[in-house]
């Protein structure tokens, strides 16, 4: 069979390409992160543990909605269920999940992202930041169904973010690009936090310095790709 035969070609070839751009734009570390999209009653999604550079189109797995493997000799990602969640309860036709550093850093400052941008408010409002669960399980997947109510997209405590779309472009780049106006915003909380902690003028301002340096203990053992941090999504695999 050659590439162009593979059932679903067009949407693995999409989430091939969008899950490349992830790394490319820096939204995951290794192989972290995942991309998936709707096609009738089935849905192509990256596969888990898999190094998105040197992917090929029949690596994207193909499910059903309910999780079974239709296509693909790979696992789905461990994922999958929150994904599915996105198809089944919200509508979606592509969900994008990036481990943004910015927004994982932000996560850890604000349990909501208040719509200070137009560009945060296309999301449909203040964003929700969901509560930590352990990467994979079904309370991780409620968390963020329940942060997702109303909204596109989500940040994920101690994780990264999750955007809906009708399509996969829209789902990574609905103008806002998925972590761009998030990355904004968490780049401006982050300055003012430090100045704060950096004249000593609060308690807050410290407390969020040293989050800020817990973010980026984090992002640093993220980037070892043999040593996840415990009770973090940060390894490689995900
Ligand atoms: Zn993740």
């Amino acid at each position: 069979m050659t590439a162009s035969d593979l059932p679903l070609m067009a949407a693995r070839t999409s989430v091939l390409a969008f899950a490349q751009r992830l790394v490319r734009d820096r939204l995951v570390v290794g192989t972290s992160g995942n991309i998936s999209c709707r096609e009738g009653d089935l849905v192509a999604v990256t596969p888990s543990g898999t190094d998105y550079d040197t992917m090929l189109p029949e690596d994207v797995v193909v499910v059903d909605l309910e999780g079974t493997v239709v296509h693909g000799d790979l696992a789905p990602t461990v994922e999958l269920p929150l994904h599915l969640a996105c198809y089944r309860r919200h509508g979606a036709q592509a969900v994008v999940h990036t481990h943004s550093t910015a927004a994982t850093a932000l996560s850890l400052l604000r349990d909501e992202v208040p719509p200070v941008h137009y560009q945060i408010a296309m999301f449909g409002g203040s964003v929700a930041v969901a509560p930590y669960a352990t990467y994979g399980t079904d309370q991780l997947m409620e968390n963020v169904s329940a942060a997702l109510q109303g909204r596109t997209g989500a940040v994920m405590k101690h994780h990264g973010t999750i955007t809906l779309g009708d399509t996969l472009g829209k789902a990574y780049d609905p103008r806002p690009p998925t972590g761009v106006a998030l990355r904004r915003v968490a780049a401006g909380q982050c300055r003012r936090t430090s100045r704060h902690a950096a004249r000593g003028r609060d308690r807050a301002g410290r407390r969020g310095l040293r989050q800020l340096r817990a973010a980026a203990s984090l992002t640093r053992a993220a980037r070892h790709r043999d040593a996840p941090v415990p009770g973090a999504d940060n390894a490689p695999s995900f």
